[in-house]
């Protein structure tokens, strides 16, 4: 299975990936730990990417490319993979498309995880972190025994910086700008299996095996 998932911040993405990875037994591939693991490893496409790092600067596209292209060929990909967070970008998504044509292979699904903006930005302002274990609740939907404290270990329950309300739209703003483009792109290909991310979580995972089965 050869699937790419993308959804809003706050639509659960990471938690479905986590068991879209269990179940079809494909790697979990993600931009921020491939790059984590250049650079640990000081590869050259590491120690490239971190000279632009260093400067507070986006990781070029060419290089996000070379790193991907880079995980794809490893063994354990010839089954599958699960790509999330990448590509971003209708360039990336050519530059895949070209990569995976090299390598005789084919995406099976674009998984889109769609969540109405109201509703993240309610999951989102509701949310509330312990400051001591960093348990998390929400005042709505999983509220704390007593307002404001941990019930695990009666911390206090903060609410994050980038979880106020005007954090939270540009977020999803930015999201919608980037992602349009893309999803219209693997649309245009028959790949998008839209997927409503409003539902319990074992719903939404319901939801995605049935539409990849
Ligand atoms: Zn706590």
């Amino acid at each position: 299975m050869r699937l790419i998932i993308v959804g809003p911040p706050g639509a659960g993405k990471g938690t479905q990936a986590e068991s879209i990875i269990e179940k079809y037994q494909i790697p979990h591939i993600s931009t921020g730990d491939i790059l984590r693991e250049n650079i640990k490893n000081e590869t050259h496409l590491g120690k490239e990417a971190k000279k632009f790092m260093d400067h507070g600067d986006l990781v070029p596209d060419h290089l996000v490319v070379a790193l991907i292209q880079d995980r794809l060929s490893r063994e354990d990909c010839k089954n599958g993979f699960l790509l999330d967070g990448f590509p971003r970008t209708v360039a990336q998504a050519v530059a895949l498309d070209a990569q995976l044509k090299k390598l005789g292979i084919k995406l099976d699904r674009v998984i889109n995880i769609n969540v109405d903006d109201d509703l993240l930005i309610e999951r989102a302002v509701g949310r509330r972190v312990c400051k001591t274990c960093k348990a998390t609740y929400h005042v709505k939907y999983n509220p704390p025994k007593e307002e404001g404290v941990c019930d695990i270990d009666g911390g206090e329950l903060i609410q994050r910086d980038d979880d106020t309300e005007k954090t939270v739209k540009n977020r999803i703003k930015v999201y919608h700008e980037q992602t349009a483009p893309l999803v219209d792109y693997y649309r245009a290909q028959g790949l998008i299996l839209n997927i409503d991310g409003s539902k319990a979580i074992g719903d939404v995972f319901d939801q995605i095996v049935k539409g990849l089965a």
